[in-house]
């Protein structure tokens, strides 16, 4: 009996150890966390995680798609602080170890969740995470070295390009007021003053417009990730020269209409959008505008409200649909 069981156990173990061993391809996975983002960029034992979604949803998702026994997570970006983005930090943070934070410094917001939120950066990052704003142009690269992967692919190949696209038009004000915020996020004595006085001192409330913007690029697959990123933003990032034709976008705010302007879409043109919204929801997200924008530039749309959880895997030329519902196409 007691031989049958450690049989058993030892081959959930080597089951649940084959399953989730990462292969050679970059998983691009929109989880299905109801109203709201977590969006996982995975490479190897490399993992990026794009905000947390509005509760601990977010921690299933992992545990499906993060590699076996992997607690670690390289960077984690909070595009801004709304609940639907921010929800699921203090769960995410009590069971994965972040090495890299990057979040809107001088921005903040008077609310309880970012409080707390606040809080737990301030308790993680006495733990060791590295805390930071991100500027414009910031990249990071990721390479996976083992040994089938680079017998495949050359070294450029096979690296992930993470370039920050915002703020994309931080000037000095907005450089003294980042330097202000960051003494506002650590010192807890600062939590007395009142959000005029904040303002005055030229911190701004978080808005969905302050939202970082990601552009990832994996050997020739090009995508873009824009958080809640609103319409004034995607013309500055439009004239700023940073937007071209992308292979995949993450459609900013869920696919409401005060994102993806027609003239921000015709730029970017990506064959597959991703939308990342819940069931039914509330503010009827995704807009039929913004749907027959995307229509019309003939983008396949892609919605966790429809699908669950959505699975992109790319070997750096093709990019291809792993859905829990559905098989590749
Ligand atoms: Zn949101």
């Amino acid at each position: 009996m007691k031989v049958f069981f450690l049989l058993f156990a030892f081959s959930i173990f080597l089951w649940e150890f084959l399953a989730k061993s990462p292969d050679q391809f970059l998983h691009i996975t929109v989880c299905d966390v109801g109203q709201g983002d977590a969006i996982l960029l995975s490479l190897g034992y490399s993992q990026v995680l794009i905000d947390t979604g509005p509760d601990e949803s977010v921690l299933s998702c992992l545990n499906k798609h993060m590699p076996f026994l992997d607690k670690k997570i390289d960077v984690l970006v909070l595009t801004h602080f709304d609940d639907d983005h921010i929800g699921g930090f203090d769960q995410l943070t009590q069971v994965y170890a972040i090495n890299y934070l990057f979040l809107p410094l001088n921005t903040y917001k008077d609310s309880e969740s970012f409080l707390k939120l606040k809080e737990r950066i301030i308790s993680i990052e006495k733990l060791g995470t590295i805390v930071k704003e991100p500027f414009l142009g910031q990249q990071i690269a990721f390479s996976e070295f083992s040994p089938s992967h680079q017998a495949k692919y050359n070294s450029t190949e096979s690296s992930l390009l993470l370039s920050f696209l915002t703020p994309s038009d931080l000037d000095l004000e907005e450089y003294l007021a980042l330097e202000r915020a960051k003494s506002f996020l650590w010192q807890k004595s600062e939590d007395e003053l009142s959000a005029e006085e904040l303002q005055n001192m030229g911190i701004k409330t978080s808005d969905n417009d302050g939202s970082i913007g990601i552009f990832a690029q994996f050997g020739e697959l090009k995508l873009l990730l824009l958080g809640d990123l609103e319409t004034t933003r995607e013309v500055a990032l439009i004239e700023s020269g940073l937007i071209t034709k992308v292979d995949i976008q993450k459609i900013g705010h869920h696919g409401s209409k005060t994102s993806s302007s027609s003239e921000f879409l015709l730029r970017s043109r990506p064959e597959i959008s991703l939308i990342s919204c819940g069931l039914n929801n509330q503010f009827g997200h995704p807009n039929a505008e913004v749907l027959s924008n995307l229509q019309s530039i003939g983008s396949q749309v892609l919605r966790t409200d429809k699908m669950g959880t959505i699975e992109v895997l790319s070997d750096g030329q093709k990019f291809w649909l792993k859905n829990e519902k559905q098989n590749l196409f």
